[in-house]
Formats: C-alpha cells, structure tokens, sequence
C-alpha cells in the first residue's frame, strides 16, 4: 500500500488510503503544480497578479485553476467578471465556477457584495480546508491560490495541507514594502515550501503622453531582495492605469489587449513562472519521493528521482524525531531517551505534510513527529548510506 505517489493520474491517487491529512489533499490529486501567490501586505498588487498570471498561462494553453483563498477581503470575482456562475454543490463536493477557461473559486462567489466578511479563524481554517478538500478541481497543470496579505493562520494551513509546489512573492519596490515581504518569504522556507521567485509589481510609470519613465515606488528593489535572500527574481509589471481599469471592469489585460506594454510584462512573467518550475522540477530543488510504502518486514521504504530507495525502521525514526516533544525547542538538546522506545515499535500511519514533509505516528503513542523530505533522505538506513555516514564520521 502507497502512502504517496507523485503519479497524478486519478488511479495513483485512488490507491492512497485517505486519513488526515491526505484527506485535504484529495480535491487537489490531478494538479500538477500548485502555486501560492502571497505578499506580506495587502495592497501591493497580489491579487491582479494571480489573476492576470492564471489568465495568462491558461492562453499559453495550460489547464489552470485560481482559487481565491483571500477570504477577509475575496477580490477576485470582481476581476474575472461581476457575471460569474457560481459555483455549484452536489453533496459535500463544490464544482468552481469557470470563466476564459479558468476554474475558479472564491467565498467572494458564496457572499455576494455587501458587508464586511468576518471570520473567526477556527472558521477561516474549516473554509480553506473544504477549499482544498471538497472543490472539483480535476486535471489541471497549475493551480493558483491567492493568499490573504500576511503571515497567519491561512497561510500555513496553506502550506501545510495543500501539496504546495511552491510560493511566489508579490512585493513593491520601496524598501517599506520589501521589509514586509522578506518575512512572508521566510515563513515559507521555514515551512520547507519552496520559493519559486519574487515579482516586483507597480514598478516604474510611463507616462503615456512624453513616454517618460517615473519610477514612482522606487525601482530595483524585488531584484535586490532576490539577490539578497538568494532567491530567483520572476520579473516586474510596470505601474499602468491600464491594468488598474482591467480590474475594474472584469476583464484581465492580456484578453483585453494582448499588444500592450503591461501585457507583454505579463506574458514574460508567466513564461518565466513556467520555465522556472520546469527547471525546479529538474534539478531536484523540488525533492519529492516518487513512492513511499511499507516492505513486508514494516520498514518504511521511499523511492526517490534518482532511483535511490531508502530504508527507515520505526526505531530509528522515532529515536531521530525532532518535534516539539523529544527535543527542547530552546537548547536543542534532545530530551528523548532512547532506552525508553520499544525495540519491537511499529509505523501507525504516515501522512503527507505539504509537499515537503511526512507525518509519522509510532506503536507506543507518539504522533507529533514531522520528518522533512530532505531529513528523511539523510536518515536513510539502507548499507550504502550508512557506511558513506560512518566514513563521514571518522574523517572528523
Ligand atoms: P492586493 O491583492 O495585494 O491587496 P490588488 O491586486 O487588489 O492588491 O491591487 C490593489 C489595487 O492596485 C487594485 O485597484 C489594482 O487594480 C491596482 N493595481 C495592482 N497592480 C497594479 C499595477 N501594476 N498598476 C496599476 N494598478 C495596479
């Protein structure tokens, strides 16, 4: 029995056993990737960028999907047309809405206009999981989720329940902005979720009369955040009253004049936005296993790009846990005691965490252990691994 499969045909994902956490992801088994367009706050643009960006690569003829996950202030109907369908409900599953061949859902769609939304955030959260549980999205290439402005609650249960591919960040260029955005990119590398880059939006104003360029937010900024953090810079959208009116009037850009210097800056924004992910892919930035299962002895045993298959015993995994529990979260120190873990422990179930990550209960109760893709490759048990560790060691 599988526990993942980065196959995402329908019978791939039919043979994973849904609890949890993997429960969340069913709605979201046919996307391909899936990408969180997030800023750290509101106003810079995000949501005329995730629209536009999904427009854009549908054009490019890609299976898109946009769900609006900016459930305190949901803009996005507005900018794919006041006329939407909405969405319609069959039993606890939710079919989007579609609009210039996107899928498309946003509690926008459910409240109509009126008063302020106001959400508890236990209920934000139910919101977001029925989002990504319940909503048909079918096969898709990308899936774009555009976040509430911000660190909070959303946004990891985002990036811990949706397989996320990775995060783009929108930012200004004035250094007001840019410092608020670094730490919406910190919190996603510290949730293991890859940054696919960094866009700099309302950068530079021609003015339409002398041609002149005004850099009116400052210029050059999402560029030097991107050296600076060492991530990838996506590209930048100038400041045009143009795409200001688009949204407005519910038509993206590129359908409304593809000819147009911002819709150029789109189009080069989404191909650098599909080339950069084709190459994440590649280069195994993205370390996804290709398969995990159990052997019949009950190792865990995971099959990662290269072919490598790694090796986990439960008594190893448990004795190398790192949560909150077994290690002192302010020393480092490690509080388990080792003669205290059962020598004939068992796996109780494993469950994806994001795209990076997998949770793993144990026989004797504990279940708070969260083991990183990247960690569980650098456990692995199998002979091979274990002697290059042991020659590691003795060079020191
Ligand atoms: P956010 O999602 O970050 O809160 P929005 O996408 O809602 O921001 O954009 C805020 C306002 O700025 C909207 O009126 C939008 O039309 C406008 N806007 C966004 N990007 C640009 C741009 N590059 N040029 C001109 N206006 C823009």
């Amino acid at each position: 029995m599988a526990f993942w499969n980065k196959d995402k045909s329908q019978q791939a994902q039919d043979s994973i056993p849904r609890t949890g956490l993997a429960e969340a992801q069913a709605g979201l088994a046919g996307i391909k990737s899936i990408i969180a367009v997030a800023s750290g706050k509101g106003g810079v643009g995000k949501s005329t960028v995730s629209t536009n960006l999904a427009f854009t690569l549908a054009k490019m003829g890609h299976k898109v999907g946009l769900m609006d996950a900016d459930i305190y202030g949901p803009s996005q109907p507005g900018m794919l047309g006041a006329d939407l369908e909405p969405p319609h409900a069959h039993g606890n599953q939710i079919h989007p809405s579609e609009r210039y061949g996107i899928r498309f859902i946003s509690m926008g769609l459910f409240l109509g206009d009126g008063g302020p939304v106001v959400w508890r955030a236990p209920m934000a959260m139910k919101m977001i999981q029925q989002f990504l549980a319940n909503v048909v999205w079918g096969e898709l290439d990308y899936l774009i989720i555009d976040l509430p402005p911000g660190t909070g609650d959303v946004q990891l249960t985002l990036a811990q329940q949706a397989q996320l591919t990775g995060a783009i960040i929108v930012t200004t260029p004035q250094e007001v902005a840019l410092g608020v955005a670094r730490k919406g990119l910190k919190m996603f590398t510290q949730v293991n979720v890859p940054i696919i880059g960094i866009i700099e939006n309302m950068s530079g104003f021609t003015c339409q009369h002398c041609g002149k360029e005004t850099p009116i937010f400052s210029t050059g900024g999402g560029r030097r955040m991107a050296n600076e953090m060492e991530s990838f810079f996506l590209g930048s959208i100038p400041l045009d009253p143009e795409i200001m009116a688009s949204g407005e009037d519910g038509v993206p850009l590129v359908a409304r004049d593809k000819d147009s210097n911002p819709a150029k800056a789109y189009m080069k924004l989404a191909e650098a936005v599909n080339t950069r992910i084709e190459e994440m892919k590649k280069s195994g930035n993205l370390l996804e296993p290709e398969n995990v299962a159990f052997s019949p002895k009950g190792e865990l045993i995971i099959r990662w790009p290269d072919d490598h298959n790694s090796v986990h015993t439960a008594f190893h995994l448990r004795t190398n846990c790192r949560c909150a529990v077994c290690v002192d979260e302010n020393t480092g120190r490690k509080t388990l005691n080792d003669s205290s873990v059962p020598l004939d422990l068992e796996m109780k179930g494993v469950n994806p965490v994001g795209r990076y990550a997998l949770a793993i209960g144990f026989s004797d109760g504990h279940n708070t252990g969260i083991f990183t893709f990247t960690r569980l490759r650098a456990l692995c048990e199998c002979e091979e691994c274990a002697k290059g560790r042991k020659a590691e060691s003795f060079e020191v």
